[in-house]
């Protein structure tokens, strides 16, 4: 027998290809929930009630008070690459909603059971509807409920063990959904947010509709950052750079660092500009301590690359490096005149 003979090559089946790829799209409660909650948002919800049981690998829940689905795409809405956002490859450089690429839904649909429950100002009523594999399940049902939607979303990655196995602590993913609905808490104050563990009264994060960014991180991470918050504000006509933000004074240090920056209002991260950033605070707070920051940037969305990767975490944009230099130097600017405003105080 020849043992030398190459094996061959098979398309995987259908099922398993978007199962993978839908793996790679959600890869814990908290980005599935980041997905959700930004869809809450693109569909002018001013109210946003999470649940989570487990850490969102039982039961993630999100009941928002928006625009609602309508009743004749609750047929595709799961499948991939459907979107009410996006029509061509050129609208992505004008975007201005969150979602884009219509996989969120699709991608929760493979690897957990999703229940949608939606109205629309259209309709007297209600629908109920489970999805699988991006498909509906059955039709529609009619049921009683306010304007908006619900979705849940049960037994997140029951068909993928490995995964399932790797997140096997309820807490650890419950700190991580609460992170990230704490951010965009402060960054979107007129909303009010909820967050909740099924079955418990007391709520672990509540913020009202209205309120200021100073009100919510005040609620949600403490007074005594709160109290020792600079505001920061720039605009910079010639490089289309808009830039808001509230950022601890000299006085606040934490050993936790908190950054929360938003790109054109998504959640993003990025390494160069906090460590730029932490640069210049260590002049200021002892080793191993952080400063608060919240930082909003408004950026040409020409100058924005989002199409990156499907989780959208990594945002890259062109003149990183002159656009990362404005930020500092108005950061420098503000934490050297607070400094200097308390020497003098202090003096006098
Ligand atoms: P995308 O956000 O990229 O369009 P999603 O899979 O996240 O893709 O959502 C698909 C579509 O479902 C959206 O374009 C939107 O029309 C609709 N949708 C999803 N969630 C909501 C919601 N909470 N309220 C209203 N419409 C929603
Ligand atoms: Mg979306």
């Amino acid at each position: 027998m020849d043992d030398k003979i190459p094996p061959t090559i098979r398309a995987l089946d259908e099922t398993v290809v978007n199962r993978i790829a839908a793996g790679e799209v959600i890869q814990r409660p908290a980005n599935a929930l980041k997905e959700l909650l930004e869809n809450s948002l693109d569909a002018k919800s001013t109210n946003i009630q999470i649940t989570l049981k487990a850490g969102g690998l039982k039961l993630l829940q999100i009941q928002d008070n928006g625009t609602g689905i309508r009743k004749e795409d609750l047929s595709i809405v799961c499948k991939r690459f459907t979107t009410s956002k996006l029509s061509s490859f050129e609208d992505l450089n004008t975007i201005a909603t969150f979602g884009f690429r219509g996989e969120a839904l699709a991608s929760i649909s493979h690897v957990a059971h999703l229940t949608i429950i939606t109205k629309t100002s259209l309709e007297p009523c209600a629908y109920k509807c489970t999805y699988e594999d991006g498909n509906l399940i059955g039709t529609p049902k009619m049921i009683a409920g306010n304007q908006g939607t619900t979705i849940i979303v049960e037994d997140l990655f029951y068909n993928i063990a490995t995964r399932k196995k790797a997140l096997k602590n309820p807490s650890e993913e419950f700190a991580k959904v609460a992170d990230v609905v704490s951010k965009y808490a402060v960054h979107n104050p007129k909303v009010g947010f909820c967050l909740k563990k099924q079955g418990e009264s007391l709520t672990d994060i509540r913020t009202h509709p209205n309120s200021t960014h100073v009100d919510n991180i005040k609620a949600i991470y403490g007074t005594n950052v709160a109290r020792e918050l600079l505001e920061v504000d720039l605009e910079d006509e010639k490089m289309k750079i808009k830039f808001k933000g509230f950022i601890s004074n000299a006085n606040y240090a934490t050993k936790k660092p908190h950054f929360l920056l938003f790109i054109n209002h998504r959640l993003v991260d990025s390494t160069a500009l906090r460590k730029a950033l932490e640069n210049i605070y260590s002049l200021y707070l002892a080793k191993n301590s952080y400063p608060f920051m919240y930082l909003s940037l408004e950026l040409d969305p020409r100058n924005v690359d989002v199409n990156v990767h499907p989780t959208k975490h990594e945002v890259f944009f062109l003149h990183e490096e002159v656009i990362i230099e404005k930020v500092k130097s108005a950061i420098e600017a503000k934490l050297a005149g607070a400094d200097h405003s308390r020497a003098f105080y202090l003096k006098s």
